[in-house]
């Protein structure tokens, strides 16, 4: 789930495999580990918590990591057992020849440790992953070949992996086998690399092989040979990679989030360039649907988790009153599992940062199978979720670091302002002409708003400071910010830990109304249309109950500011497309809250950046 690396070459490894497993940081982690190769002996280091520790621990092992050229390491993000040292990875065998690190789940692996057991394995952690490592040793000493102890092994295990292992005997040699969890191999000269992400190794190199799955490779110094599934060794495809170094860097912000929140703008301009110019039409070159098909589409289900999830709702929103067709939008892992209704006629659009979310690429597959066509939105071209695709429209948000999503969810928030406008257009809707040449011309002009919002964030870093030490809060919208009050409420959970539900503001009386005295915050979105009125009632409620008032606003009549104990102004902007404003307002919030509460902002615990189990 978390992060790998492998390298194998004329460098250090250890210093290759630290310094790209601290690019693979960012993801969220508990514990690291790497493996080293010197003249056919195996050296194995490890340490809880940050990488740091695991650096320590290496600071006595010089000679060793001076001389070793091969190795594998993990940044683990535990599914199965305790972050603690013993199960961090890599795992190993009894006779300890077989070193492997993994990221994902052996969904089988109570059976087949049992079975193992009983040929005298020996287990020393909790973690899956050493039930695999005994897997693949057991399978050597049958096939006496690594490669061919992999493909056997992998043939056993049920669940998601991508695997790298290292042996005594072939010492030249790391063997990688990947199904349903990222890996890509990245070729040097006189060296190769492995990851299970490309930050890990961009610095090193552009030039990729990705592992499809149920693929097995055997990774040389100066040989990649990958095999499928029925063990024939394939042609490999070859593929440039697409970020540059510089994309990881903080820029001189104190954080990832923060340069990324700042970065907004930038992201807007760069979806919308090009796509209104030439016709009135937007052109979506990458949409692959006829208009005759556009124009038989039943209903759009959206299916995406977190985040995501969020910018699917806005996407209902903007979908069903521009394109006048109905959408229903999903958590991914509630869509799989239950017996969904799709078809030729059904759009699908999967939804995901990193492309490689498992429960989202779990529901794609299974609707693909009915017919239905996909469109994938994602900030990973070159992802899973990607390939998948019918139709990519890839959000080129660039790399996003923190693993609170924000610019990530606004490149996903206005591409499906782009998809609801093509689609409304394609199907010819008059009624909407006037209307979405309006919202057109704000969309240009919406990057210089989100710039004029973000220089004005002192005043959100006030409010941050004033209201820190309250241990829960509410955040309530109606109509297109509902979304809205989901995601800021859960940028603010993620980073500060403090306990903050969204609520559709005419929910509150129906029961969470019972929670507000004058302990209990109350954040409420207002912008100036058709629910301005009613979530003002509302907030009218909430201050009979005592409970302290913030509201976002892009417009507040006079009369109605003293009902407010503070206030966060945001360029006026149309209701429509108030989300991409007022999500930034809500992001700050929370990151300053964080911040003064001096927690790790950019790597809150228990989170990973991309969620490739289920
Ligand atoms: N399931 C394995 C474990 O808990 C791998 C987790 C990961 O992908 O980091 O150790």
């Amino acid at each position: 789930m978390c992060g790998i690396i492998g390298y194998i070459g004329d460098k250090k490894a250890s210093e290759v495999l630290i310094t790209g497993l601290s690019r693979l940081e960012y993801r969220g982690y508990d514990s690291a580990g790497i493996a080293l190769m010197k003249n056919k002996d195996i050296f194995i280091y490890k340490a809880e918590g940050k990488l740091n520790n695991l650096v320590e621990v290496l600071k006595d092992k010089k000679n060793i990591c001076d001389s070793s050229h091969i190795g594998i390491g993990h940044i683990r993000w535990a599914t199965h057992g305790l972050p603690t040292t013993v199960n961090a990875h890599p795992h190993t065998c009894n006779c300890k020849s077989l070193t492997l690190v993994h990221n994902g789940i052996i969904e089988n692996y109570q059976e087949l440790k049992e079975e193992l057991e009983k040929y005298g394995c020996k287990f020393v952690s909790q973690t899956d992953t050493e039930v695999a490592a005994h897997l693949i040793a057991h399978e050597y000493g049958k096939y006496k070949n690594l490669l061919k102890a992999m493909q056997a092994a992998v043939k056993k295990i049920q669940g998601a992996f991508a695997f790298c292992a290292i042996h005594k005997n072939e010492p030249d040699k790391i063997v990688v086998a990947k199904r349903n969890a990222p890996l890509v191999i990245g070729l040097g000269e006189n060296e190769n690399f492995i990851a299970s992400d490309i930050p890990a190794i961009i610095e090193y190199t552009k030039k990729a092989i990705y592992l499809n799955d149920y693929q097995v490779g055997v990774v040389e110094k100066n040989s990649i040979e990958i095999y499928d599934d029925d063990g024939h060794l394939i042609q490999n495809k070859i593929e440039h990679l697409p970020f540059e170094a510089m994309s990881i860097s903080k820029m001189g912000y104190k954080h990832f989030m923060l340069k990324e929140i700042h970065e907004q703008g930038d992201v807007v301009r760069n979806i919308i360039s090009g796509k209104f110019v030439g016709s009135d039409k937007i052109q979506l070159e990458n949409f692959k649907l006829t208009n005759n098909e556009i124009n038989n589409i039943s209903r759009i289900q959206i299916i995406a988790c977190g985040t995501s999830l969020h910018a699917g709702m806005v996407g209902k929103y903007i979908i069903e009153k521009y394109a006048k067709i109905p959408v229903d939008v999903e958590a991914s892992s509630e869509y799989i599992y239950r017996d969904t209704i799709a078809d030729k006629n059904t759009l699908v659009i999967g939804i995901s940062q990193s492309g490689e979310t498992a429960d989202t690429i779990t529901a794609i597959k299974q609707v693909k199978a009915k017919g239905s066509h996909i469109v994938i939105i994602t900030n990973r071209a070159d992802s899973t979720m990607a390939r998948l695709a019918d139709s990519l429209l890839p959000v080129n948000a660039g790399i996003e670091v923190s693993v609170a999503a924000t610019k990530s969810y606004m490149a996903q928030v206005i591409s499906l302002y782009l998809l609801a406008i093509y689609l409304s257009e394609e199907k010819d809707l008059k009624e909407y002409k006037d209307e979405i040449k309006k919202l057109k011309k704000e969309l240009v002009e919406l990057p210089n708003k989100i710039e004029q919002l973000l220089e004005n964030s002192k005043n959100i870093k006030e409010i941050a400071k004033k209201y820190s030490s309250y241990k829960n809060f509410i955040f309530i919208a109606r109509g297109i910010n509902y979304p809205s009050a989901l995601e800021g409420a859960l940028k603010l959970k993620e980073i500060s830990y403090i306990n903050a539900t969204g609520y559709g503001a005419g929910e509150l009386k129906h029961g969470p109304i019972a929670m507000l005295d004058e302990n209990m915050p109350v954040l409420a979105i207002l912008n100036t249309g058709v629910v301005y009125d009613k979530v003002l009632s509302n907030c009218e409620e909430a201050k009979a109950r005592q409970a302290k008032l913030i509201g976002v606003t892009n417009y507040l009549a006079n009369k109605d500011k003293a009902l407010f104990d503070d206030l966060i102004m945001i360029p006026t902007v149309s209701d429509i497309l108030s989300p991409a404003l007022n999500i930034i307002a809500l992001q700050l919030l929370a990151y300053y809250i964080a911040e003064y509460l001096g927690k790790d902002v950019d790597q809150p615990r228990n989170l990973a950046k991309s969620v490739t189990v289920e």
